[in-house]
């Protein structure tokens, strides 16, 4: 792996609300609005966060142009600040407007600060972790950009990128940038068939890996994998290979060793001039089909909001240690492990590891020794760990921590209390924060708000700035007034939004613009409180949501019924203690198959993760002789959902079913699955 020069490698309750002290409620009272935001110096009359809020929604164009001066380096200034139609599914940002991501990641950054810190690799072995500044990560990425623009990559190419957390995973990212091509980052656990799908319909050409991932002490073989993916994707041409071990892996012509080429290259690399509204990258993610979607998000919009959110819902300031724990393969790690933090220049954690190796008291360790001031982390894990107990918790010091955030899932009362009383010693303000890759950084949060403003346990709360968030009923109505639960929509459009889905238009329109013309859909349903804040009920799609991790039921039941003996099936989320979700898949066999149900089980289980990825398989199958259907053919996931979760006295209506003795069947077949 790219080493830096002689680096040595050690250097829903509502009962509990949270209020700052009266005292300092006073002092941050008399604060003025431009010393809490430079950006906001030249809105006149505008005071306080809440104040703040009103205008960036009402004076949305005023608002985003300001903070876009202010935060951003252009080539050339923009010159409209928005031309976006929700209803058409257009939008564009800073339109006129030229720049360089990487060049706002890094180059500005190496002008005033070139030796402060810019990423600290927290490797798989703990203790090793290794500190790249500003300028190395810099010359890392334009060694990448030329090499990259030495074998043929050119703007608007894809390339993909198939790594761990790593320096040169950061670096070949802001390289695309810097040269204009589009990443298209696919999450390291990912199977290779998977992969495959990802690279064919990006229609990349390049691929990075490394030779082997470590995590968790265990070696993945990404290489081989990328090897069996590529066999099926005409498109690719090149693959670059890093050494993440010292395990040599068979190369072929395709092949190139990355490290020895980089060191060739030059150490400056010329940034493409990029208009605001040129791709900057894709990330697939899981939708109600079978079918991965590509989001697309550009350059300015995005950069600039993960920039903007980043400083403001974690009170980011210079100097901090940021830890994001979110894996590059995810949009969290790119909004707030990468684009964010550098865009800002901060200092950042990359994560390479997992929250319990080689012990639960990983995280914790980490703060110490990083001094890390925000962290940022999942529901899932931290359900994990507090079963653990607190002393792996007390071990360590904590009091770097200034802000805690989780992210990816409802964050249950209980996890929630732990993570403020124990991790954070009832001293730092927990965030739940609520976004989607759809949205490129957060939308709901309790931060910002104003100083003596209340944080309530396991809710998000309150829209960021420029997020004007609407519930509506099953008619497309708004629904006014407090106390009540709707279809969460966005009813304006806000810079790092995702423009569409690659190569398909009309599926972005039909998913986000057309449930509800002139809003953009969510996915999500969501409780608006008696004060008025938002709490997040869940999906209202067929995705579920495993570790954070979502997933489409249409996925795996694709992966399942490729099983030689499955003739259908129906895959559902139910409620699990650590994952959030767990995937229960209840399955129709061909007739006359003759296998042991525990074989059958393995099977499909090694089918869904050479298919899509190990996280994606089902922790219970059902076998059943058929599936709750309507009358019209759909199956009826309501009724299967119930018996999963015990609740028989509110199956509903069954009028409509088929044959409604099916569901007896499967209810009888459900207590004997839980009686072995
Ligand atoms: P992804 O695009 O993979 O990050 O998944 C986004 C989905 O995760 C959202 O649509 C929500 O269903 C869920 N989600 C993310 N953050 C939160 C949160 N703070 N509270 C509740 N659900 C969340």
């Amino acid at each position: 792996m790219w080493l830096r020069c002689g680096c040595p490698s050690r250097s829903v309750a509502t009962s509990l609300r949270v209020l700052a002290s009266p005292l300092r409620v006073l002092g941050l009272r008399r604060c003025n609005t431009a010393a809490f935001m430079p950006e906001s110096a030249g809105f006149g009359g505008v005071s306080g966060r809440s104040g703040l809020q009103e205008f960036s929604v009402s004076s949305s164009e005023s608002f985003w142009a300001a903070v876009a001066r202010h935060r951003l380096s252009w080539i050339r200034p923009f010159t409209a600040v928005q031309d976006c139609d929700l209803s058409r599914g257009r939008i564009r940002w800073f339109e006129g407007g030229k720049l360089n991501v990487s060049v706002n990641c890094l180059d500005r950054h190496v002008h005033t600060c070139p030796d402060r810190v810019a990423l600290i690799w927290e490797r798989d072995e703990k203790g090793t972790e290794v500190r790249y500044t500003y300028r190395e990560l810099l010359e890392m990425t334009c060694r990448v950009g030329n090499l990259l623009r030495r074998h043929g990559v050119k703007k608007g190419d894809c390339v993909t990128i198939y790594m761990p957390a790593c320096p040169l995973a950061v670096a070949s990212m802001l390289a695309c940038a810097r040269i204009g091509a589009t990443h298209n980052v696919v999450f390291a656990g990912f199977s290779a068939e998977a992969l495959a799908d990802r690279i064919r319909d990006a229609q990349s050409s390049t691929v990075i890996t490394v030779n082997q991932g470590v995590r968790g002490g265990k070696i993945l073989e990404l290489k081989k994998t990328v090897d069996t993916a590529v066999q099926s994707c005409p498109t690719v041409q090149q693959v670059f290979v890093a050494m993440r071990t010292g395990n040599p892996v068979a190369m072929t012509a395709r092949d190139i060793a990355m490290e020895e080429e980089m060191l060739k290259e030059d150490v400056v690399c010329e940034p493409a001039a990029m208009n605001s509204e040129d791709t900057l990258f894709l990330l697939y993610t899981s939708g109600s089909t079978g079918k991965p979607k590509g989001l697309v998000h550009t350059q300015a919009g995005y950069l600039l909001y993960a920039a903007f959110t980043h400083r403001y819902v974690f009170n980011y300031h210079d100097g901090d240690v940021f830890g994001c724990m979110a894996d590059i393969g995810w949009i969290t790690g790119h909004s707030y492990a990468i684009y964010g933090p550098l865009a800002n220049g901060g200092t950042t954690v990359l994560f390479e590891s997992t929250p319990i190796y080689p012990d639960p008291g990983r995280y914790w360790d980490m703060v110490e020794r990083l001094q890390i001031n925000q962290f940022y982390g999942a529901p899932t894990a931290i359900r994990l760990l507090l079963r653990f107990g607190n002393e792996w918790v007390n071990k360590y010091d904590r009091s770097s921590l200034k802000t805690l955030g989780s992210v990816g899932e409802p964050i249950n009362t209980e996890a929630w209390e732990w993570y403020y009383r124990v991790v954070g010693e009832e001293r730092c303000p927990v965030v739940d924060t609520w976004w989607q890759t759809e949205t490129g950084g957060i939308c709901i949060a309790p931060k910002p708000s104003d100083p003596d403003a209340e944080i309530v346990p396991g809710m998000a709360m309150r829209p960021f700035f420029g997020i004007k968030p609407v519930l509506m009923d099953t008619e497309g109505k708004v629904i006014s007034g407090n106390d009540t639960s709707g279809a969460l929509c966005l009813a304006q459009p806000w810079p790092g939004m995702a423009r569409t889905i690659h190569n398909d238009h009309q599926r972005f329109i039909e998913t986000y613009c057309q449930p509800y013309p002139g809003y953009f859909f969510t996915g999500d349903g969501a409780y608006r409180s008696v004060e008025g804040y938002y709490q997040i009920t869940g999906r209202l799609d067929d995705v579920i949501n495993v570790s954070g991790h979502r997933i489409g039921t249409a996925e795996i039941e694709d992966a399942v019924n490729q099983c030689p003996a499955v003739a259908e099936s129906a895959v559902i989320g139910y409620s699990h203690d650590i994952k959030g979700q767990g995937v229960f898949a209840f399955v129709v066999l061909k007739k006359n198959v003759d296998v042991e149900e525990a074989d059958l089980s393995r099977q499909l289980n090694d089918i869904v993760s050479e298919k899509i990825a190990k996280h994606a398989c089902p922790d219970f199958i059902q076998f059943v002789q058929r599936l709750p259907k309507t009358r019209s053919g759909k199956i009826m996931r309501r009724v299967l959902r119930k018996v999963v979760e015990l609740d028989l006295d509110s199956l509903g209506d069954l009028s409509t079913l088929d044959d409604p003795a099916a569901v007896q069947e499967i209810i009888q077949g459900h207590r004997e699955l839980l009686s072995k």
